[in-house]
């Protein structure tokens, strides 16, 4: 395919992101306290700063281990809520159980109601009903919050939200709600839209508040965040953002994406561009932010500080940027899911998307596990070669030989289903 028809092609498929905040009614009032970030209400809720702390990567003591430095997060927290920055994200896990340990002993000098805490029942850790209670109690002893502001179910995938229903995990956050533990209940999530789907319509009228997804311009489509985000604000839920960043690669981006965007605005960074992508949109209420040092706290705090939706033209130019930044990525898929579903089980788009971030950032770990984690049923290896894709993708991508080449790049073997490899030995090939 032409370079020029790729740009034609995805500035097509892209036509939706621009679209998607063109327009769009405001949904939440965007208020600027004076020298501090911009808050938005959340119906039914407190008003919130829009930029939230996300406390899974602070700083550490030592590279290898989990265990964070005091004294830095010290001042990175108080920077944070003379900022107004005051809602933070914590997790059981988070740095092995220390991201809890270490916002107590932050916060517990401010006054409780000055700050906003969301906690997560980790899915993952749940074996019996009776874990529901034990861990709730850690977690409370651990903040020394006296209650959680925000309570989720953590990571709802399709195996998570089967052991939620199984241990009755939502109607024992109805119960904390109740008691005044917990003051607004939600849950992040982490799979398919047509699971967020079922998941919202069993819960969307037994109290869902809020649910957490991943969001950035570059998953819009790629991830299908633009679907998630239309299911909840369908539904009237508000969206609370993660990745906002895509774990740090769209704050770099490469060097063709960089260049439309400094052309525009040689003051903004590509961080600042992404903020401001996932703060348009009018039912996300908090992004969240790992912020690791104070150069980027500081400089998200400048973000969203008077926050400036996105014009028109500045949406343009974010669009021709992530077309540049995608024509240096390894297969031009747009992720348009043209071709899904693969009668097979093969998740194309989320394979290709993988190996581009994979392509853009060099970050070969990342995408391995990612990969392997999609398993035999989802991987390039249940490719059978019939080509019913081929036929769909507008990219006029060939998806089967470009899945052999990524399986066999990270497997070291050929990606030929055994089907596939006894017909072709029949043939003597
Ligand atoms: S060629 Fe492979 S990936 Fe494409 S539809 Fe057929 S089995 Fe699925
Ligand atoms: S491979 Fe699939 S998702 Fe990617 S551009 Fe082609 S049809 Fe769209």
């Amino acid at each position: 395919m032409k370079r020029r028809d790729f740009f034609r092609n995805s500035l097509m498929a892209l036509g939706g992101l621009a679209a998607a905040n063109a327009g769009a009614e405001t949904a939440a009032a965007t208020t600027n306290p004076a020298g501090k970030v911009s808050c938005r209400k959340l119906p039914g809720g407190p008003t919130v700063p829009m930029l939230g702390y996300g406390l899974m990567r602070m700083p550490k003591v030592s590279a290898g281990g989990s265990t964070i430095n005091r004294e830095e997060a010290a001042r990175l927290i108080e920077t944070a809520m003379k900022s107004g920055v005051n809602y933070f994200d914590t997790a059981y896990m988070y740095h092995g159980g220390d991201s809890e340990k270490m916002v107590g002993d932050v916060l517990s000098k401010y006054p409780r109601e000055s700050y906003y805490l969301a906690d997560k029942m980790p899915l993952g850790y749940l074996r019996k009903a009776e874990d529901l209670e034990r861990i709730f109690a850690e977690q409370l002893e651990r903040t020394k919050a006296g209650y959680f502001d925000f309570y989720l179910m953590h990571n709802i995938s399709r195996h998570t939200w089967g052991v939620a229903r199984k241990l009755g995990v939502w109607d024992y956050m109805k119960k904390l709600k109740a008691a005044g533990k917990v003051r607004h209940i939600g849950f992040s999530f982490h799979d398919t839209p047509e699971l967020l789907q079922e998941v919202v319509a069993a819960l969307k009228d037994d109290g869902l508040e809020f649910v957490q997804i991943q969001l950035n311009y570059l998953d819009w489509d790629i991830y299908r965040s633009e679907e998630q985000y239309n299911i909840l604000t369908k539904a009237g839920i508000p969206a609370i953002v993660m990745e906002p960043l895509r774990g740090g690669e769209l704050a770099s981006i490469n060097e063709a994406g960089r260049k439309v965007l400094s052309a525009a605005a040689p003051e903004s960074t590509p961080a600042q561009w992404a903020f401001r992508f996932v703060g348009s949109l009018p039912n996300v209420f908090v992004t969240l932010s790992g912020m690791t040092r104070m150069e980027h706290l500081v400089e998200n705090v400048g973000t969203f500080t008077d926050f400036a939706p996105l014009t028109p033209a500045e949406k343009k130019t974010l669009d021709a940027a992530l077309v540049a930044y995608r024509s240096g990525l390894g297969v031009p898929c747009t992720g348009c899911r043209y071709c899904m579903p693969c009668p097979e089980g093969v998740d194309i788009p989320r394979i290709f998307g993988l190996h581009n971030q994979y392509k853009a950032t060099g970050n070969r770990w990342m995408f391995e596990s990612a990969y392997k984690g999609l398993g035999s049923a989802h991987d390039a290896s249940a490719c059978i070669y019939c080509e019913l894709c081929v036929e769909q993708c507008p990219q006029h991508i060939n998806i089967p030989e470009e899945l052999a080449s990524i399986h066999a790049d990270v497997s070291g073997k050929s990606a030929l289903h055994p089907a596939v490899r006894d017909y072709l030995a029949s043939l003597g090939e």
